[in-house]
Protein backbone atom coordinates (compact mmCIF):
# COMPACT_ATOMS: atom_id res chain seq x y z
CA UNK A 1 0.00 0.00 0.00
CA UNK A 2 0.83 3.72 -0.97
CA UNK A 3 1.57 5.70 2.27
CA UNK A 4 0.28 8.66 2.84
CA UNK A 5 3.15 11.15 3.13
CA UNK A 6 2.72 14.48 3.51
CA UNK A 7 5.19 17.06 1.60
CA UNK A 8 7.39 19.50 4.38
CA UNK A 9 4.52 22.62 4.40
CA UNK A 10 2.44 20.03 5.99
CA UNK A 11 4.31 21.18 9.23
CA UNK A 12 3.44 24.39 9.50
CA UNK A 13 -0.15 23.11 8.96
CA UNK A 14 0.84 21.10 12.02
CA UNK A 15 2.40 23.71 13.65
CA UNK A 16 -0.96 25.90 13.22
CA UNK A 17 -2.93 23.23 14.11
CA UNK A 18 -1.88 22.91 17.28
CA UNK A 19 -2.14 26.69 18.47
CA UNK A 20 -5.64 26.80 17.26
CA UNK A 21 -5.74 23.72 19.75
CA UNK A 22 -3.86 25.09 22.22
CA UNK A 23 -6.71 28.60 22.07
CA UNK A 24 -9.40 26.32 22.21
CA UNK A 25 -8.36 24.39 25.42
CA UNK A 26 -7.40 28.20 27.29
CA UNK A 27 -10.74 29.46 26.01
CA UNK A 28 -12.82 26.34 27.40
CA UNK A 29 -10.80 26.34 30.57
CA UNK A 30 -11.94 29.77 31.37
CA UNK A 31 -15.39 28.43 29.69
CA UNK A 32 -15.22 26.19 32.59
CA UNK A 33 -15.43 28.81 35.61
CA UNK A 34 -18.84 29.39 35.42
CA UNK A 35 -22.18 27.04 35.82
CA UNK A 36 -23.45 28.61 32.68
CA UNK A 37 -20.96 28.23 30.42
CA UNK A 38 -19.10 25.15 31.73
CA UNK A 39 -21.47 22.93 29.13
CA UNK A 40 -19.97 25.03 26.07
CA UNK A 41 -16.77 25.12 27.96
CA UNK A 42 -16.41 21.14 27.48
CA UNK A 43 -17.63 21.20 24.00
CA UNK A 44 -14.91 23.93 22.97
CA UNK A 45 -11.82 22.15 25.38
CA UNK A 46 -13.20 18.55 23.03
CA UNK A 47 -12.88 20.30 19.96
CA UNK A 48 -9.74 21.06 21.12
CA UNK A 49 -8.28 17.47 21.72
CA UNK A 50 -9.86 16.26 18.36
CA UNK A 51 -7.52 18.89 16.29
CA UNK A 52 -4.77 18.12 18.09
CA UNK A 53 -5.07 14.82 17.64
CA UNK A 54 -6.05 14.65 14.43
CA UNK A 55 -2.55 17.00 13.33
CA UNK A 56 -0.60 14.37 15.55
CA UNK A 57 -1.64 11.62 12.89
CA UNK A 58 -0.64 14.32 10.21
CA UNK A 59 2.46 14.17 11.94
CA UNK A 60 3.12 10.67 12.52
CA UNK A 61 2.78 10.33 8.59
CA UNK A 62 5.24 13.49 7.84
CA UNK A 63 7.94 11.13 9.85
CA UNK A 64 7.48 8.60 8.03
CA UNK A 65 10.97 7.92 5.46
CA UNK A 66 10.73 7.76 1.73
CA UNK A 67 9.23 4.45 1.34
CA UNK A 68 8.14 3.38 4.55
CA UNK A 69 4.60 2.82 5.08
CA UNK A 70 2.76 3.70 8.66
CA UNK A 71 -1.06 2.40 7.62
CA UNK A 72 -0.97 -0.20 9.63
CA UNK A 73 0.26 1.59 12.58
CA UNK A 74 -2.23 3.73 11.89
CA UNK A 75 -4.81 1.16 11.72
CA UNK A 76 -3.79 0.13 15.53
CA UNK A 77 -4.09 4.13 16.57
CA UNK A 78 -7.52 3.89 14.99
CA UNK A 79 -8.03 0.56 16.79
CA UNK A 80 -7.32 1.61 20.21
CA UNK A 81 -8.83 5.21 20.01
CA UNK A 82 -12.16 3.02 19.18
CA UNK A 83 -11.99 1.23 21.95
CA UNK A 84 -11.14 4.23 24.46
CA UNK A 85 -14.04 5.91 22.97
CA UNK A 86 -16.37 2.69 23.47
CA UNK A 87 -15.29 2.98 26.97
CA UNK A 88 -15.29 6.58 27.43
CA UNK A 89 -18.81 6.19 26.58
CA UNK A 90 -20.19 3.46 28.01
CA UNK A 91 -18.31 4.97 31.33
CA UNK A 92 -19.54 8.38 30.84
CA UNK A 93 -23.09 7.16 30.33
CA UNK A 94 -23.38 5.02 32.97
CA UNK A 95 -21.30 6.64 35.52
CA UNK A 96 -23.60 7.92 38.50
CA UNK A 97 -23.09 11.71 39.56
CA UNK A 98 -22.19 10.03 43.34
CA UNK A 99 -19.83 7.97 41.35
CA UNK A 100 -18.02 10.71 39.45
CA UNK A 101 -15.14 11.19 42.06
CA UNK A 102 -13.71 7.44 41.49
CA UNK A 103 -14.21 7.82 37.87
CA UNK A 104 -12.15 11.02 37.57
CA UNK A 105 -9.66 9.62 39.87
CA UNK A 106 -9.16 6.58 37.68
CA UNK A 107 -9.05 8.88 34.29
CA UNK A 108 -6.27 10.52 36.65
CA UNK A 109 -4.53 7.11 36.81
CA UNK A 110 -4.78 6.45 33.40
CA UNK A 111 -3.15 9.51 32.15
CA UNK A 112 -0.39 8.66 34.47
CA UNK A 113 0.18 5.06 33.24
CA UNK A 114 -0.11 6.55 29.59
CA UNK A 115 2.76 8.85 30.63
CA UNK A 116 4.86 6.42 31.96
CA UNK A 117 4.43 3.57 29.10
CA UNK A 118 4.78 6.08 26.62
CA UNK A 119 8.57 7.40 28.25
CA UNK A 120 9.43 3.74 28.76
CA UNK A 121 8.64 2.76 25.39
CA UNK A 122 10.63 5.80 23.88
CA UNK A 123 13.28 4.79 25.47
CA UNK A 124 13.13 1.05 24.66
CA UNK A 125 13.06 1.65 21.08
CA UNK A 126 16.36 3.39 20.82
CA UNK A 127 18.52 1.30 19.32
CA UNK A 128 21.38 3.31 20.59
CA UNK A 129 20.20 5.18 24.28
CA UNK A 130 23.65 7.41 24.17
CA UNK A 131 21.67 9.03 21.15
CA UNK A 132 19.14 10.18 23.63
CA UNK A 133 19.51 13.95 24.49
CA UNK A 134 20.24 14.37 28.52
CA UNK A 135 17.13 16.84 28.26
CA UNK A 136 14.86 13.94 26.57
CA UNK A 137 16.13 11.10 28.93
CA UNK A 138 15.47 13.72 32.14
CA UNK A 139 11.99 14.14 30.57
CA UNK A 140 11.34 10.03 30.20
CA UNK A 141 12.71 9.45 34.09
CA UNK A 142 10.41 12.41 35.45
CA UNK A 143 7.29 10.92 32.85
CA UNK A 144 7.99 7.51 34.53
CA UNK A 145 8.53 8.77 38.19
CA UNK A 146 5.62 11.32 38.60
CA UNK A 147 3.37 8.82 35.91
CA UNK A 148 3.72 5.91 37.84
CA UNK A 149 3.14 7.15 41.48
CA UNK A 150 -0.06 9.09 39.57
CA UNK A 151 -1.21 5.49 38.29
CA UNK A 152 -0.87 3.66 41.74
CA UNK A 153 -1.99 7.20 44.03
CA UNK A 154 -5.12 7.06 42.15
CA UNK A 155 -5.80 3.82 42.24
CA UNK A 156 -5.89 3.78 46.03
CA UNK A 157 -7.78 7.12 46.05
CA UNK A 158 -10.47 5.18 44.25
CA UNK A 159 -10.22 2.19 46.20
CA UNK A 160 -10.78 4.52 49.67
CA UNK A 161 -13.70 6.47 47.83
CA UNK A 162 -15.58 3.11 46.64
CA UNK A 163 -14.82 2.13 49.99
CA UNK A 164 -13.03 -1.40 48.65
CA UNK A 165 -10.24 -0.06 51.33
CA UNK A 166 -10.40 1.82 54.64
CA UNK A 167 -11.38 5.68 54.10
CA UNK A 168 -9.32 6.18 57.16
CA UNK A 169 -5.67 6.87 57.14
CA UNK A 170 -3.17 4.33 56.94
CA UNK A 171 -0.24 4.80 59.05
CA UNK A 172 2.90 2.67 59.99
CA UNK A 173 6.41 3.69 61.67
CA UNK A 174 8.45 6.31 60.07
CA UNK A 175 6.11 6.45 57.04
CA UNK A 176 7.44 10.16 55.84
CA UNK A 177 10.97 9.10 56.20
CA UNK A 178 10.60 5.82 54.13
CA UNK A 179 8.79 7.74 51.74
CA UNK A 180 11.41 10.70 51.67
CA UNK A 181 14.03 7.83 51.05
CA UNK A 182 12.12 6.23 47.61
CA UNK A 183 11.47 9.92 46.15
CA UNK A 184 15.54 10.59 47.01
CA UNK A 185 16.29 6.95 45.48
CA UNK A 186 14.04 8.04 42.54
CA UNK A 187 15.52 10.98 41.51
CA UNK A 188 19.26 9.95 41.91
CA UNK A 189 18.35 6.98 39.38
CA UNK A 190 16.75 9.02 37.34
CA UNK A 191 20.07 10.94 37.27
CA UNK A 192 21.85 7.84 37.08
CA UNK A 193 20.48 6.78 33.66
CA UNK A 194 21.07 10.52 32.66
CA UNK A 195 24.34 10.28 33.00
CA UNK A 196 24.71 6.72 32.00
CA UNK A 197 21.84 5.83 29.46
CA UNK A 198 22.79 2.26 28.75
CA UNK A 199 22.10 1.13 31.85
CA UNK A 200 18.23 0.48 31.16
CA UNK A 201 17.71 -2.04 34.25
CA UNK A 202 17.66 1.69 36.54
CA UNK A 203 14.16 2.61 34.67
CA UNK A 204 12.75 -0.34 35.70
CA UNK A 205 13.60 0.37 39.42
CA UNK A 206 12.47 3.94 38.87
CA UNK A 207 9.00 2.55 37.50
CA UNK A 208 8.64 -0.35 40.64
CA UNK A 209 9.50 2.38 43.11
CA UNK A 210 7.25 4.95 41.15
CA UNK A 211 4.60 2.88 41.74
CA UNK A 212 5.13 1.33 45.39
CA UNK A 213 5.36 5.13 46.42
CA UNK A 214 2.36 6.50 44.76
CA UNK A 215 0.71 3.65 46.67
CA UNK A 216 2.58 4.97 50.15
CA UNK A 217 2.18 8.79 49.26
CA UNK A 218 -1.71 7.86 49.20
CA UNK A 219 -2.51 5.54 52.09
CA UNK A 220 -1.88 7.98 54.73
CA UNK A 221 -4.50 10.65 54.07
CA UNK A 222 -8.24 10.22 54.68
CA UNK A 223 -10.63 11.79 57.03
CA UNK A 224 -12.02 14.69 54.97
CA UNK A 225 -9.24 15.27 52.87
CA UNK A 226 -9.51 13.11 49.70
CA UNK A 227 -10.42 16.47 48.21
CA UNK A 228 -7.02 17.52 48.24
CA UNK A 229 -5.55 14.28 46.94
CA UNK A 230 -7.86 14.32 43.91
CA UNK A 231 -6.78 17.16 42.48
CA UNK A 232 -3.32 17.33 43.38
CA UNK A 233 -3.19 13.42 41.69
CA UNK A 234 -4.77 15.53 38.54
CA UNK A 235 -2.10 17.82 38.76
CA UNK A 236 0.10 14.99 38.50
CA UNK A 237 -1.31 13.45 35.55
CA UNK A 238 -0.76 16.19 33.98
CA UNK A 239 2.61 17.04 34.29
CA UNK A 240 3.47 13.36 33.81
CA UNK A 241 1.89 13.95 30.37
CA UNK A 242 3.90 17.43 29.68
CA UNK A 243 6.83 15.02 30.30
CA UNK A 244 5.59 12.58 28.00
CA UNK A 245 5.33 15.76 25.57
CA UNK A 246 8.95 17.11 25.76
CA UNK A 247 9.99 12.64 25.56
CA UNK A 248 7.91 13.21 21.99
CA UNK A 249 8.68 16.59 21.15
CA UNK A 250 5.00 17.15 20.78
CA UNK A 251 3.94 20.59 21.15
CA UNK A 252 0.18 19.99 22.11
CA UNK A 253 0.93 17.35 24.48
CA UNK A 254 3.20 20.10 25.97
CA UNK A 255 0.33 22.56 26.58
CA UNK A 256 -2.16 20.07 27.37
CA UNK A 257 -0.36 18.78 30.48
CA UNK A 258 1.28 22.41 31.35
CA UNK A 259 -2.89 23.38 31.83
CA UNK A 260 -3.75 20.30 33.48
CA UNK A 261 -0.83 20.66 35.86
CA UNK A 262 -1.57 24.09 36.88
CA UNK A 263 -5.24 23.63 36.73
CA UNK A 264 -4.91 21.06 39.14
CA UNK A 265 -2.18 23.05 41.38
CA UNK A 266 -4.98 25.81 41.72
CA UNK A 267 -7.77 23.55 42.35
CA UNK A 268 -5.90 22.09 45.25
CA UNK A 269 -4.91 25.11 46.66
CA UNK A 270 -8.53 25.96 46.94
CA UNK A 271 -8.99 22.66 48.19
CA UNK A 272 -6.18 23.32 50.83
CA UNK A 273 -7.87 26.54 51.45
CA UNK A 274 -11.28 24.88 52.15
CA UNK A 275 -9.67 22.51 54.49
CA UNK A 276 -7.82 25.06 55.90
CA UNK A 277 -4.36 23.23 55.78
CA UNK A 278 -1.63 23.90 53.78
CA UNK A 279 -0.24 21.42 51.23
CA UNK A 280 2.53 20.30 53.12
CA UNK A 281 0.08 19.60 56.54
CA UNK A 282 -1.98 17.22 53.76
CA UNK A 283 0.69 15.67 52.37
CA UNK A 284 3.04 14.44 55.02
CA UNK A 285 0.63 15.16 58.14
CA UNK A 286 -0.92 12.24 58.07
CA UNK A 287 -3.97 14.80 58.09
CA UNK A 288 -7.40 12.90 58.76
CA UNK A 289 -5.94 10.53 61.76
CA UNK A 290 -6.71 11.67 65.19
CA UNK A 291 -3.48 11.08 67.31
CA UNK A 292 -4.45 8.14 68.24
CA UNK A 293 -3.72 6.87 64.39
CA UNK A 294 -7.85 6.58 64.20
CA UNK A 295 -10.84 8.40 63.47
CA UNK A 296 -12.76 9.64 66.28
CA UNK A 297 -15.92 8.22 65.93
CA UNK A 298 -17.86 7.73 69.74
CA UNK A 299 -20.55 9.45 69.86
CA UNK A 300 -21.28 13.31 70.85
CA UNK A 301 -23.24 13.33 74.12
CA UNK A 302 -27.18 15.32 74.27
CA UNK A 303 -30.87 14.69 73.48
CA UNK A 304 -31.53 14.11 69.59
CA UNK A 305 -35.08 16.07 68.86
CA UNK A 306 -36.83 14.13 65.83
CA UNK A 307 -39.60 16.30 64.32
CA UNK A 308 -42.52 15.27 62.13
CA UNK A 309 -42.63 16.64 58.60
CA UNK A 310 -46.25 18.55 59.67
CA UNK A 311 -44.22 20.32 62.52
CA UNK A 312 -41.39 21.14 60.36
CA UNK A 313 -43.36 22.59 57.90
CA UNK A 314 -45.11 24.93 60.58
CA UNK A 315 -41.79 26.24 61.71
CA UNK A 316 -40.77 26.67 57.98
CA UNK A 317 -44.37 28.50 57.06
CA UNK A 318 -43.36 31.31 60.20
CA UNK A 319 -39.91 32.15 58.57
CA UNK A 320 -38.64 34.76 56.59
CA UNK A 321 -34.88 33.79 55.63
CA UNK A 322 -34.20 30.01 54.73
CA UNK A 323 -30.90 28.74 53.83
CA UNK A 324 -30.52 25.51 52.41
CA UNK A 325 -27.11 23.33 53.01
CA UNK A 326 -26.85 20.54 50.70
CA UNK A 327 -24.13 17.53 50.87
CA UNK A 328 -23.29 14.43 49.54
CA UNK A 329 -26.49 13.31 50.36
CA UNK A 330 -28.69 15.16 48.08
CA UNK A 331 -26.49 13.94 45.42
CA UNK A 332 -26.93 10.25 46.86
CA UNK A 333 -30.89 10.65 46.43
CA UNK A 334 -30.76 12.96 43.26
CA UNK A 335 -33.19 15.13 45.88
CA UNK A 336 -32.00 18.50 43.30
CA UNK A 337 -35.29 19.24 42.09
CA UNK A 338 -37.27 18.23 44.97
CA UNK A 339 -35.28 20.85 46.92
CA UNK A 340 -35.73 23.47 43.91
CA UNK A 341 -39.29 22.76 44.07
CA UNK A 342 -39.67 23.26 47.97
CA UNK A 343 -38.10 26.55 47.19
CA UNK A 344 -40.18 27.42 44.70
CA UNK A 345 -43.20 26.80 46.95
CA UNK A 346 -41.46 28.63 50.48
CA UNK A 347 -40.77 32.24 47.79
CA UNK A 348 -44.27 31.75 47.00
CA UNK A 349 -44.71 32.74 49.93
CA UNK A 350 -42.45 35.85 50.06
CA UNK A 351 -39.38 33.78 52.06
CA UNK A 352 -36.09 34.71 50.92
CA UNK A 353 -34.15 31.22 50.14
CA UNK A 354 -30.28 30.84 49.57
CA UNK A 355 -28.03 27.90 49.09
CA UNK A 356 -25.27 27.83 51.26
CA UNK A 357 -22.41 25.76 49.25
CA UNK A 358 -19.28 24.56 51.13
CA UNK A 359 -16.75 23.69 48.88
CA UNK A 360 -15.92 20.38 49.69
CA UNK A 361 -19.92 18.93 50.00
CA UNK A 362 -20.24 16.21 48.22
CA UNK A 363 -17.54 13.87 46.58
CA UNK A 364 -16.25 16.49 43.85
CA UNK A 365 -15.23 20.08 43.68
CA UNK A 366 -18.39 21.97 42.69
CA UNK A 367 -20.48 19.10 43.19
CA UNK A 368 -23.33 20.73 44.88
CA UNK A 369 -23.20 23.79 42.53
CA UNK A 370 -23.45 21.25 39.20
CA UNK A 371 -26.58 19.60 41.19
CA UNK A 372 -28.64 22.90 41.68
CA UNK A 373 -27.85 24.21 38.55
CA UNK A 374 -28.93 20.91 36.80
CA UNK A 375 -32.53 21.67 38.67
CA UNK A 376 -32.24 25.63 37.37
CA UNK A 377 -31.76 26.87 41.17
CA UNK A 378 -30.73 30.35 40.08
CA UNK A 379 -26.91 31.16 40.13
CA UNK A 380 -27.99 34.14 42.46
CA UNK A 381 -28.81 32.36 45.02
CA UNK A 382 -26.31 30.23 45.68
CA UNK A 383 -23.48 31.79 48.16
CA UNK A 384 -20.00 30.53 49.07
CA UNK A 385 -18.85 29.80 52.46
CA UNK A 386 -17.39 33.21 53.78
CA UNK A 387 -20.60 34.71 52.20
CA UNK A 388 -23.22 33.00 54.11
CA UNK A 389 -21.39 32.13 57.43
CA UNK A 390 -22.01 35.83 58.56
CA UNK A 391 -25.96 35.65 57.53
CA UNK A 392 -26.86 32.71 59.85
CA UNK A 393 -27.78 34.56 62.65
CA UNK A 394 -30.51 36.46 61.05
CA UNK A 395 -31.66 32.72 59.38
CA UNK A 396 -34.77 31.56 60.54
CA UNK A 397 -34.19 28.02 59.23
CA UNK A 398 -31.08 26.47 57.98
CA UNK A 399 -32.28 23.05 56.57
CA UNK A 400 -29.37 20.89 55.62
CA UNK A 401 -30.15 18.03 53.47
CA UNK A 402 -27.63 14.95 53.25
CA UNK A 403 -24.67 17.16 54.32
CA UNK A 404 -22.63 16.27 57.34
CA UNK A 405 -18.87 16.91 57.88
CA UNK A 406 -19.20 20.45 56.35
CA UNK A 407 -21.26 21.41 59.36
CA UNK A 408 -20.08 19.69 62.16
CA UNK A 409 -19.06 22.05 65.11
CA UNK A 410 -16.36 19.95 66.62
CA UNK A 411 -14.25 21.69 63.64
CA UNK A 412 -13.72 24.62 65.37
CA UNK A 413 -12.57 23.13 69.48
CA UNK A 414 -12.30 19.46 69.17
CA UNK A 415 -8.43 19.05 68.58
CA UNK A 416 -8.48 15.88 68.63
CA UNK A 417 -10.62 15.18 65.89
CA UNK A 418 -9.90 14.06 62.07
CA UNK A 419 -11.64 17.50 60.80
CA UNK A 420 -10.33 20.15 63.09
CA UNK A 421 -9.30 23.24 61.68
CA UNK A 422 -11.54 22.37 58.61
CA UNK A 423 -13.74 25.46 57.89
CA UNK A 424 -17.50 24.69 58.53
CA UNK A 425 -21.14 26.05 57.34
CA UNK A 426 -22.03 27.42 60.83
CA UNK A 427 -25.33 26.26 60.80
CA UNK A 428 -25.71 25.90 64.89
CA UNK A 429 -25.87 29.79 64.64
CA UNK A 430 -29.31 29.68 62.65
CA UNK A 431 -32.77 29.68 64.86
CA UNK A 432 -33.82 26.41 63.73
CA UNK A 433 -31.65 23.68 61.99
CA UNK A 434 -33.44 20.95 60.33
CA UNK A 435 -31.24 17.98 59.24
CA UNK A 436 -32.63 15.91 56.72
CA UNK A 437 -30.22 12.40 56.70
CA UNK A 438 -31.54 8.86 57.35
CA UNK A 439 -29.80 8.25 60.65
CA UNK A 440 -27.62 9.37 63.00
CA UNK A 441 -24.12 7.71 61.16
CA UNK A 442 -21.24 9.77 60.40
CA UNK A 443 -20.63 11.27 56.93
CA UNK A 444 -17.14 10.58 54.91
CA UNK A 445 -14.51 11.67 58.08
CA UNK A 446 -16.04 9.10 60.32
CA UNK A 447 -16.78 11.49 63.22
CA UNK A 448 -20.19 12.11 65.23
CA UNK A 449 -21.67 15.38 64.26
CA UNK A 450 -22.51 17.55 67.54
CA UNK A 451 -24.77 19.31 65.29
CA UNK A 452 -27.34 17.07 65.98
CA UNK A 453 -27.44 17.04 69.68
CA UNK A 454 -27.91 20.88 69.47
CA UNK A 455 -30.92 22.39 71.66
CA UNK A 456 -31.79 24.06 68.19
CA UNK A 457 -31.87 21.18 65.98
CA UNK A 458 -34.76 18.88 64.60
CA UNK A 459 -33.82 15.67 62.69
CA UNK A 460 -36.28 14.64 60.01
CA UNK A 461 -34.84 11.17 59.52
CA UNK A 462 -35.34 9.19 55.77
CA UNK A 463 -34.34 9.49 52.56
CA UNK A 464 -33.64 13.53 51.19
CA UNK A 465 -36.05 13.25 48.51
CA UNK A 466 -38.88 11.73 50.31
CA UNK A 467 -38.34 13.76 53.31
CA UNK A 468 -38.28 17.03 50.99
CA UNK A 469 -41.07 15.83 48.76
CA UNK A 470 -43.13 15.38 52.13
CA UNK A 471 -42.37 19.10 53.41
CA UNK A 472 -43.18 20.41 50.25
CA UNK A 473 -46.72 18.49 49.65
CA UNK A 474 -47.18 19.50 54.11
CA UNK A 475 -46.42 23.28 52.73
CA UNK A 476 -48.99 23.12 49.52
CA UNK A 477 -51.43 21.34 51.77
CA UNK A 478 -51.37 24.29 54.34
CA UNK A 479 -52.30 26.61 51.52
P1 LIG B 1 -20.85 13.70 54.37
O1 LIG B 1 -20.18 12.57 53.68
O2 LIG B 1 -20.20 14.26 55.56
O3 LIG B 1 -22.32 13.25 54.84
C1 LIG B 1 -23.28 12.86 53.92
C2 LIG B 1 -24.50 12.40 54.70
O4 LIG B 1 -25.52 12.13 53.75
C3 LIG B 1 -24.29 11.13 55.47
O5 LIG B 1 -24.09 11.39 56.83
C4 LIG B 1 -25.55 10.31 55.21
O6 LIG B 1 -26.22 10.08 56.44
C5 LIG B 1 -26.40 11.22 54.35
N1 LIG B 1 -27.08 10.50 53.28
C6 LIG B 1 -26.61 9.54 52.47
N2 LIG B 1 -27.56 9.11 51.64
C7 LIG B 1 -28.66 9.83 51.93
C8 LIG B 1 -29.98 9.84 51.42
N3 LIG B 1 -30.38 9.04 50.42
N4 LIG B 1 -30.87 10.72 51.94
C9 LIG B 1 -30.50 11.53 52.96
N5 LIG B 1 -29.27 11.55 53.48
C10 LIG B 1 -28.37 10.70 52.97
O7 LIG B 1 -21.15 14.80 53.28
P2 LIG B 1 -20.80 16.35 53.23
O8 LIG B 1 -21.28 16.78 51.89
O9 LIG B 1 -21.28 17.05 54.44
O10 LIG B 1 -19.23 16.41 53.29
C11 LIG B 1 -18.42 15.91 52.25
C12 LIG B 1 -17.34 15.04 52.83
O11 LIG B 1 -16.73 14.30 51.76
C13 LIG B 1 -16.25 15.86 53.47
O12 LIG B 1 -15.71 15.16 54.55
C14 LIG B 1 -15.24 16.00 52.32
O13 LIG B 1 -13.94 16.26 52.76
C15 LIG B 1 -15.34 14.62 51.70
N6 LIG B 1 -14.93 14.56 50.30
C16 LIG B 1 -15.23 15.59 49.47
C17 LIG B 1 -14.80 15.58 48.16
C18 LIG B 1 -15.05 16.78 47.29
O14 LIG B 1 -14.28 17.03 46.38
N7 LIG B 1 -16.11 17.52 47.55
C19 LIG B 1 -14.04 14.42 47.60
C20 LIG B 1 -13.84 13.35 48.56
C21 LIG B 1 -14.27 13.44 49.86
P3 LIG B 1 -27.21 8.83 56.59
O15 LIG B 1 -26.45 7.63 56.22
O16 LIG B 1 -27.63 8.88 58.03
O17 LIG B 1 -28.38 9.09 55.69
Amino acid sequence: MVPFVLNSDAYGLVGYAYLLAAVLFIVGLKMLSTIKSAPKGNIVSALGMVLAAGATLLLVNLHAEPGQDFTASLLWVFVAAGIGTAAGLGLGLSVQMTGMPQMVALLNGFGGIASLLIACADYLRQTDPTLIESHILTAAGLAVLIGGVTFTGSLVAFSKLQGIVTGSPILFPMQKIVNALMLLACVVMVGMLVANPKQEALLGFVVVLALVLGVLLVIPIGGADMPVVISLLNSYSGLAAAMAGFVLSNMALIITGALVGASGIILTQIMCKAMNRSLANVLFGGVGAAPTGKATSGPAKGIVREFSLEDAAIVLEAARQVVVVPGYGMAVAQAQHSVKELADVLEARGITVKYAIHPVAGRMPGHMNVLLAEASVPYEQLCDLDAINPQFDQTDVALVIGANDVTNPAARHAKDSPIYGMPILDVDKARTVFVVKRSLNPGFAGVDNELYYAPNCGMLFGDAKKVVNGLTNELKDSG
